[in-house]
């Protein structure tokens, strides 16, 4: 074996290095909130080819001494912290002291600074682990900081990042939510000289959204304000407003962007039913808690949080997201139809009853609860060899269904002589639309249909860089868009396959899928599918709504008329049985 030896401080940096520094947004990030630290009420972001030309951090505040530019760079060189007991008064984002020497182990990294109180400023540079003499230097006062070839000097690391434009989105991403949680803070993101994202700095939150999302999402948010142990201001979106990621919830807990997904389930609790289902909520939520009642380092990237009184929490919350739903036209009405008179006339095709074997005790009452579909067995979905053998008798599962009524605007009811048939009529129109969408997509995948007044759509920068970076795919799947401008484009023709559907929505769903997808090259059967799903089951018919016997009807021969028309896109059952034997057992007479 070799001798041991202490490893130079470069090496050591450069190890280390790899925990804070991982790609160029974790170095944004960290210099970003070394500016908020400063007190910055601006601060300007300049990148080059998606960080790893440059990063340049400029702000307006406190600025830094000479011997502090000098001590900076040092590990664990802090001026936020003392000892361990300060940890527990910590109002800033930083206090280890570990990002300057961090970043200066992986690129060349130059600091350049004025205190405000004098006329001339500093500038040093660290490069391959030497800081240089400080020069002096006009500047305006403040601190701007400039990363330059990041990862020069470790290959392997380098090899891991994705194109300038996925790293891009990354560090715009991140800018969005600084935007979100600051907005007393003027933020201004530069890509390649270009603007990115620019907010105004004046405090309004709601123009801070405006600047990260645009006036299409803006308008649709609703303020939410409640004052109590706890402080609970922002804004959610209407249920008008969805979206197919989680990608748009920002939770912020004392001005800290966190990954909370108590508080996601809590938001999506509140959404329950009011939107479709895999439809998200876009949010934008301010959280100001006593320090006391929450636990946040226990992550290094220091996003997640612990709370430690969460049923209060969570009290406050829905009741802070009560607002959103207390306008009446907000309020899907209560289910309290009764059963509907069985007014339908049965329908009735064939005579011949499906084998029972296939399906009989496939699907049965568990115990006493309340009936509901995941306490029972559903019909298989999957085309096993022996569904398949069974085709002949499969298609006549519907036919043979006598219609007894519609329950609770919602349940389809029918019988055979087998058992009784509770239809979910959602998620049956689902699979319906599903299979109409797939089948015209793969008779013509690529085939558009070109719009007479084209759709304008406004994007989100990041919206806009993920749009532009997958043009190629979209295009494939019958879009034709023109830049327009900015953020905005042009949508002149839409996919023939979703003639019908709202194509505007699917090009979004599209966007976002691709562009939260780290993968890059997105397998695009997969993404067909899943967008397929979602668009199915947005123009589906919702429940708690009176269908018509020839509504009815239709969905029954649909269904008779599908490959699987056991459960819908997502999985979920269409419908299900109580068997006559079920039956009999719970009367007691077998
Ligand atoms: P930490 O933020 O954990 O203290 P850093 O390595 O990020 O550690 O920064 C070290 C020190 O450098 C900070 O404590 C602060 O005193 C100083 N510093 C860094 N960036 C700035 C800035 N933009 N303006 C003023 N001071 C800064
Ligand atoms: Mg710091």
């Amino acid at each position: 074996m070799r001798e041991i030896k202490v490893l130079d401080p470069q090496t050591a940096n450069q190890i280390a290095a790899g925990e804070v520094v991982e790609r160029p947004v974790s170095v944004v990030k960290e210099l970003v909130e070394n500016s908020i630290d400063a007190g910055a009420t601006r601060i300007k972001i300049s990148i080059r080819e998606g960080g790893l030309k440059l990063i340049q951090v400029g702000d307006n505040g406190c600025g830094m001494t000479v011997s502090d530019m000098l001590m900076a760079p040092k590990r664990h060189a802090t001026s936020k912290i003392e000892n361990a007991e300060d940890l527990n008064s910590l109002h800033t984002l930083g206090f280890r002291g570990e990002a300057l020497p961090s970043i200066a182990a992986v690129s060349k990294l130059s600091v350049t600074s004025r205190l405000g109180e004098s006329a001339v400023g500093w500038q040093v540079v660290i490069e391959n682990g030497t800081i240089n003499e400080p020069v002096e230097t006009g500047c305006p006062s403040g601190t701007i900081v400039r990363a330059e070839s990041l990862f020069y000097n470790t290959p392997a690391r380098k090899k891991f990042l994705k194109s300038a434009a996925t790293e891009l989105g990354h560090a715009s991403d991140m800018i969005g939510r600084m935007i979100l949680s600051h907005p007393d803070i003027a933020f201004e993101l530069e890509h390649e000289e270009k603007n990115i994202l620019k907010s105004p700095g004046n405090g309004d939150l709601a123009q801070a959204i405006f600047a990260v999302y645009g006036g299409d999402i803006t308008r649709k948010m609703k303020k939410i304000s409640y004052h109590g142990e706890e402080k609970i201001i922002g804004f959610v979106s209407s249920p008008e407003l969805t979206r197919s990621t989680r990608h748009y919830y920002n939770f912020f807990v004392n001005g800290r962007f966190v990954r909370s997904p108590e508080l996601a389930a809590i938001l999506e609790e509140a959404f329950y039913t009011r939107i479709p289902a895999k439809r998200y909520p876009v949010a934008v939520i301010h959280f100001t808690l006593d320090p006391e009642t929450f636990d946040v380092n226990v992550h290094p990237a220091k996003l997640e949080i612990k709370f430690r009184n969460l049923p209060a929490l969570k009290s406050s919350f829905i009741q802070a997201l009560d607002d959103i739903f207390r306008r009446p036209a907000d309020v899907i009405p209560g289910v309290t139809l009764p059963f509907t008179a069985p007014k339908t006339q049965p329908i009735q095709r064939g005579k011949d009853y499906p084998d029972q074997e296939i399906y009989q005790e496939k699907f049965q009452l568990v115990s006493e609860e309340p009936v509901y579909p995941q306490k029972m067995e559903v019909l298989p979905s999957r085309e096993s060899e022996q569904v398949r053998k069974q085709e002949a008798e499969k298609q006549q599962v519907f036919s043979n269904m006598k219609v007894l009524g519609q329950l609770e605007g919602t349940y389809i009811l029918a019988s055979s002589p087998e058992g009784i048939y509770i239809i979910d009529q959602h998620a049956a129109h689902e699979r319906i639309r599903f299979d109409k969408i797939k089948k015209a997509f793969c008779a013509q995948p690529s085939e558009t249909e070109y719009l007479a007044v084209p759709g304008v759509i406004e994007l989100t920068p990041q919206q806009a860089l993920w749009l532009i970076n997958n043009i190629v795919t979209i295009k494939d799947l019958g879009f034709i868009l023109e830049h327009f401008g900015e953020n905005t484009f042009l949508l002149r023709g839409v996919p023939r396959w979703n003639s019908g559907g709202n194509s505007e929505e699917l090009l979004l769903a599209i966007v976002e899928k691709l562009g939260n997808d780290d993968s890059e090259q997105l397998q695009m059967d997969r993404l067909v599918e899943e967008e397929l799903f979602t668009m199915a089951c947005k123009s589906a018919v919702k429940a708690n709504r009176h269908l018509t016997e020839a509504d009815i009807g239709y969905l029954l021969t649909q269904l008779e008329l599908s490959n699987n028309p056991y459960s819908c896109p997502h999985g979920r059952p269409v419908l299900i049985k109580i068997t006559r034997k079920e039956i009999e057992k719970r009367f007691m007479r077998s």
